[in-house]
């Protein structure tokens, strides 16, 4: 049977346990998710590709059923490259639906043949984002518990 690989897509700056919770739930459903960062030109991030890309391994480990790759470009052009047919997408408030919707429907429109899944992660990530986290940790507050530890000690460097 061939391999079933999902991507999840994502800025990931940085990565926090509401993307690791979608992460575990996305391996129940393919052989292979590799986690994708984008290089977004617009935004400004905090961390730059090469500090997530090694904190993101870092946190998920030498294992070829999790890979961590960036991208530039359209997403459903690198699902195409690394053989993806499924792109994961993780749903929080009702907030995250209308541009998640439109997305999906994008990528369906430019590669019917990928499917986006949306999972949710536990109720105790739902508010949880990496905006809100990068700015109470600008501001000084604890982010123990919402952030695997290798990005909480990059917080703490940054700060
Ligand atoms: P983007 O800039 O593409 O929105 P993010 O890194 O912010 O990238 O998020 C990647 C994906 O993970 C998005 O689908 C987002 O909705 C989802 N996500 C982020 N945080 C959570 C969370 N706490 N619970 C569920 N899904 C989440």
């Amino acid at each position: 049977m061939t391999e079933r690989v999902a991507l999840y897509p994502g800025s990931f700056d940085p990565l926090t346990n509401g993307h690791l919770d979608i992460l575990s739930r996305a391996r129940r459903l393919a052989d292979k998710v590799v986690v994708a960062i984008l290089e977004n030109d617009v935004k400004t991030p905090l961390f730059s590709i090469a500090e997530r890309l090694e904190m993101i391994r870092e946190i998920v480990g030498d294992d070829p059923a999790t890979p961590v790759l960036s991208f530039q470009g359209l997403l459903v052009d690198f699902a195409r490259a690394t053989g993806a047919t499924l792109l994961v997408r993780g749903l929080r408030a009702v907030s995250d639906y209308e541009y998640e919707l439109q997305m999906a429907l994008m990528n369906r429109r430019l590669a019917p043949g990928v499917e986006t899944v949306f999972l949710m992660a536990k109720e105790e990530y739902s508010y949880v984002s990496s905006r809100l986290v990068k700015e109470v940790a600008r501001l000084g507050a604890d982010v123990h518990g919402l952030v695997p530890d290798p990005v909480l000690r990059r917080l703490i460097g940054k700060f």
